[in-house]
């Protein structure tokens, strides 16, 4: 089998950690497997290297951001591949650009155009395993770019897809997707397997355990995923097309912390006032997620949206500087708020899961903000301080104690 495995940053974290991860690889290897193995920088590398640039220039330049915060993964890979050659396992490390792997110029977010797999393919002939650098790729001009926080799963499951792999693993710190996050949600149970639109759902609406577009990319090419423990050797969840159905509603629970809002007071209510503060959002891109209106009283109403808390200096500037042509009397933002999310294809035959979940809110006195809901998921917009407790209700309402 060909199988491509990826280990994130806690999994490699220390010496040991490497040699206990080059174990599992040997172990693959050893069954008679072709291996391809994703790294991600050791532990806390990729914030200390940010760390670092904020020391000499707050406002670097994204080019000479991802040059330095690429050096993290290329560390790992090396040391893995040494720790591999001490237990007599012939191996090879790539960076991304040995590995064809070619980007958008779309500095810190760019996206992988292409593989060219034939050296990771040779390499493999050789019957050597291959560790490629996570996170990382080049433009076509050969300038190294990073596909965004968390981007080594996208890594892992880009080489899959390209080299039809039969199986990728994504090695963490838990033992697989849980139905929330274990660290904040004591209660919360692995699940044995999940399907891609929910796995991607939970992903984009925060639950790091997997990049989303690492599942974007795995459902388009059909990719077997599988997310588990490098710490503790158990099956893990599998994440695929379709699932036997539970009788759960739900399938997890996420938590959304990089969310600021913007809200526009005293708008003139007429047509195309909407459309000149989103079309400015556009313009600056900023994303925009979830939006609410009020009612129109006395020819004014409000308007509040969501951002990335990255995004919000620029919106707040943009619609400052076009304060006139809009017409509003205040604009107030807040980026003390988190979105909570309840995600689970269940809910499309079943009604009342959006009320349980604002019961458990209610149940806890947590005030909601904001609402928005899909086919397949629920979500609201919540004071910060209250997340864990927010987590924790919703959890026991829909999955008991
Ligand atoms: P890695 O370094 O291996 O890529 P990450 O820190 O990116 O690991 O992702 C794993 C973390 O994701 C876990 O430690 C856990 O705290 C968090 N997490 C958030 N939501 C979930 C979830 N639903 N199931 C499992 N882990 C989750
Ligand atoms: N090292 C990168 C990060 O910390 C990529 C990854 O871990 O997936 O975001
Ligand atoms: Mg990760």
């Amino acid at each position: 089998m060909l199988i491509v495995q990826k280990f994130g940053g806690s999994s490699v974290a220390d010496a040991r950690r490497i040699k206990a991860v080059a174990g599992i690889i040997a172990e693959t290897y050893r069954n008679d497997n072709s291996v391809v193995v994703v790294l991600s920088a050791q532990g806390d590398t990729t914030d200390d290297l940010i760390e670092k640039a904020a020391e000499i220039n707050p406002n670097p330049s994204k080019r000479e951001m991802d040059m330095l915060l690429a050096t993290g993964e290329q560390q790992s890979i090396a040391l893995c591949a040494m720790a591999l050659e001490s237990m007599g396992i012939p191996a090879v490390s790539m960076t991304g650009w040995q590995a064809g792997i070619q980007t958008t110029s779309a500095y810190g977010n760019s996206r992988i155009r292409s593989i060219k797999t034939e050296r990771v393919l040779a390499e493999l002939d050789r019957k050597r395993v291959v560790l490629v650098a996570g996170f990382q790729g080049t433009t076509t001009f050969f300038d190294i770019t990073t596909l965004g926080r968390g981007g080594s799963d996208t890594t892992a499951v880009a080489l899959a897809a390209a080299m039809h792999a039969d199986l990728c693993q994504i090695y963490t710190d838990v033992e697989g997707v849980f139905t929330a996050d274990p660290r904040a949600v004591p209660t919360a149970h692995k699940l044995d397997e999940i399907t891609y639109d929910e796995m991607l759902e939970l992903a984009s609406m925060g639950a790091k355990v997997l990049h989303n577009r690492s599942v974007e990319m795995a459902r388009k090419y059909s990719v077997k995923l599988e997310v588990l423990s490098s710490f503790t050797r158990k099956p893990g969840t599998i994440v695929k097309e379709k699932v036997k159905m539970e009788e759960t509603k739900i399938s997890g629970i996420a938590k959304d912390s990089d969310i600021a809002r913007v809200a526009l007071v005293g708008l003139e209510d007429t047509p195309g006032v909407a459309f000149k503060i989103f079309s400015l959002m556009a313009k600056n891109g900023v994303n925009v997620d979830i939006i609410l209106q009020s009612i129109g009283r006395e020819n004014s109403k409000d308007i509040s949206f969501t951002v990335a808390k990255g995004d919000l200096a620029t919106a707040e500037a943009a619609l400052m500087e076009a304060r006139e042509t809009i017409g509003f009397n205040k604009l107030d933002v807040s980026s003390t708020l988190c979105k909570v999310s309840i995600v689970g294809a269940g809910m499309i035959n079943s009604s009342g899961v959006a009320s349980q979940m604002f019961e458990a809110l209610y149940e806890s006195s947590v005030n909601i903000h904001m609402i928005s809901t899909s086919e397949i998921k629920v979500s609201v917009l919540i004071d910060d301080v209250n997340s864990d407790i927010a987590m924790k209700a919703i959890h026991r309402k829909f999955f008991g104690e």
